[in-house]
């Protein structure tokens, strides 16, 4: 930065950084390496968690009918019950690991960013 001996404005925030999600300036230091702020990882992280549930489901679901299809159990239903229940939950984590990835991969741009209200 040029020292020109006036202190312009912008000299007393050197540390804001645009995000690139909501396009909202932010203190350097909330912006991790793909420069998105807090609230846009948080965003992210809550529908990859959603995307995460979906996933669970139908992996349950699927397993669900495997279950009763082909193994068809007559005893230790309870254990059956719960290996649905451990595949709903792993798949759900899994899921939303996978869709936060993908999410972070693509680095879409402004995504989270509100439509300039001219009024
Ligand atoms: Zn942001």
């Amino acid at each position: 930065m040029r020292a020109t001996g006036r202190e312009l404005w912008r000299d007393r925030y050197p540390d804001q950084v645009t995000c690139v999600r909501c396009l909202e300036l932010q203190d350097q230091i909330e912006l991790d390496r793909l420069l998105w702020c807090e609230a846009c990882r948080a965003k992210a992280r809550r529908r990859a968690s959603r995307w995460g549930g979906g996933i669970g489901v139908v992996l349950a679901g699927a397993l669900a009918c495997w279950i009763f299809v082909v193994v068809n159990p007559t005893r230790m239903i309870g254990g059956w019950v719960a290996t649905v229940v451990a595949a709903l939950w792993i798949g759900s984590r899994i899921g939303g690991e996978v869709a936060y990835g993908v999410e972070r991969y693509r680095n879409r741009r402004a995504v989270e960013a509100e439509p300039p209200n001219p009024f």
